[in-house]
């Protein structure tokens, strides 16, 4: 007959909390009351399994090492770098527009220590981070004035509240946009306290139904760019010229969102078009413009209203402004971003946004050669074929929808099951590779690929190849 374990004997063979948290294999969690509590969680749970009699004893060594594997994941990082082989160039999920050298560097050296943020050096007094981007964002967009918000949201929602609260905007049928899932283009009008006002249908608006729709309660012309459908077929829209003429008419300002919006010509870089130019809708007499920092354009989030002083100044100085101000990092990583364009020869260079919409398929198709070459071996041992496939990418971010650019991928066939689990072994990878199954292949499109190390993406594809079926 088995003898019971005495309590206290039990209590005896359990290492104190103390030793434990001495023990150097802790390494960064040592002296986090954090530790002390997993570390206390752990040697409940052995106390319980000693005392039920199935336990063994642990070294203060093993309940250290338990304890900061425990932490690790607890608080791992969870904003990740993943490698994109969707073939999405602005990929909102992936966190939108990679970033160049130069704005990450100006980011980092705006994090490292104190900046003229709000100082204004020549007078040596207080400054406003409003100049800071003034003179490129105005020379870029040939607007009058100009600032920037968090994101192209804030600056709508500024620009209604500023110019429009408590009055109507009369906004087009068929650009009542929603872009994805939570901004809708009424949902924002109710926040900045307007009132919506529809006018024309969902295929034909004309400048008649503005017109019939303006009375001393209009507060603002709102265009929408619809940038992620179209509407085809027997349709009319009203010009930005003739929405400006009739703002103009009756002293209403019209406020044009571009969403993506393009300061230079996408047509020069690469297959897309038709992408609206900032300076276009600034040209047209737009009273404010708006577009996104990290959609096309290549930087950071941030929200770009570019415009006359008049109306820009009544944003710029509503109480609102302050709760939608970038940061410094923002500020430096724009201004990087936007100094770019000073040079648009050489933009595919600089922003690694326009690199990936400017690559010659002849640069994909080389490189995913190369690394269907070194995967083929180890994917033909595990049942996988390994081809090179045309496949479409897309500008993405809500630009562009209907506009694919021809791309290549590395792909994979074999069985439905058997490529869920590659596809979810490379989701596992350090760092993961985020790709796409279609038509019974899994593709990796090289396209997104190219700010990546091939040698890099070879070997996580060899691991995740080697990886045992569950
Ligand atoms: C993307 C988009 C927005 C929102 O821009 P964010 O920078 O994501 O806030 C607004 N309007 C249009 C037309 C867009 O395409």
């Amino acid at each position: 007959m088995a003898i019971k374990p005495d309590k206290s004997e039990i209590l005896s063979r359990l290492p104190s909390v103390d030793r434990i948290l001495a023990e150097t294999v802790l390494g960064e969690w040592k002296g986090s009351s954090f530790t002390t509590e997993t570390v206390r969680v752990i040697l409940d749970e052995i106390r319980e399994k000693l005392l039920e009699g199935t336990g063994i004893t642990h070294t203060t060594n093993e309940i250290a090492t338990e304890a900061s594997r425990r932490l690790n994941i607890r608080f791992a990082p969870q904003l990740r770098r993943v490698i994109n082989a969707t073939g999405i160039i602005i990929h909102t999920n992936l966190g939108r527009s990679p970033l160049s050298e130069k704005a990450i560097e100006a980011m980092v050296r705006a994090a490292r220590g104190y900046s003229s943020l709000e100082y204004d050096l020549k007078r040596g007094r207080r400054g406003s981070r409003h100049t800071l981007v003034h003179e490129i964002l105005t020379t870029i967009s040939g607007a009058e004035d100009a600032l920037v918000t968090n994101n192209n949201a804030a600056a709508m929602l500024l620009g209604l509240t500023a110019l429009s609260k408590r009055k109507e905007v009369i906004v087009s049928r068929s650009q009542l946009v929603e872009i994805g899932g939570s901004f809708r283009v009424p949902d924002i009008c109710k926040a900045g306290g307007a009132k919506l006002k529809e006018v024309g249908t969902t295929n034909r608006t004309r400048i008649a139904d503005y017109e019939n729709a303006t009375s001393t309660k209009t507060g603002m012309l709102l265009r929408v760019h619809s940038s992620n459908y179209k509407v085809i077929g027997f349709t009319e829209e009203v010009s930005l010229e003739a929405l400006v003429d009739l703002g103009d008419k009756y002293n209403i300002p019209v406020m044009d969102d571009l969403g993506s919006g393009a300061l230079v010509d996408i047509a020069r870089y690469s297959s897309l078009k038709d992408e609206p130019l900032v300076a276009d809708s600034v040209k047209a007499g737009a009273s404010v413009v708006t577009f996104s920092g990290d959609k096309l354009l290549g930087g950071p989030q941030a929200g770009l209203a570019v415009g006359k002083s008049r109306y820009i100044d009544k944003m710029r100085k509503h109480p609102l402004m302050r709760a939608v101000r970038p940061d410094k990092i923002t500020f430096a990583a724009l201004h990087e971003t936007l100094r770019a364009y000073l040079v648009p020869k050489k933009l595919a260079e600089k922003l690694p946004v326009w690199r990936m919409m400017s690559v010659s398929l002849k640069e994909i198709g080389k490189r995913a050669h190369k690394v269907a070459a070194d995967v083929t071996k180890v994917a033909e041992g595990s049942g996988l074929k390994v081809c090179i496939d045309k496949s479409d990418s897309y500008a993405g971010g809500g630009s562009l929808p209907t506009q694919m650019m021809e791309s290549r991928s590395v792909c994979f066939s074999g069985t439905g099951k058997r490529l869920k689990t590659l596809q979810e072994n490379l989701r596992n990878g350090i760092p993961p590779i985020i790709c796409y199954i279609k038509d019974g292949k899994l593709h990796l499109d090289l396209r997104t690929l190219i700010l990546e190390d091939d040698n890099e993406v070879t070997e996580l594809l060899l691991k995740a190849l080697k990886m045992k079926e569950d």
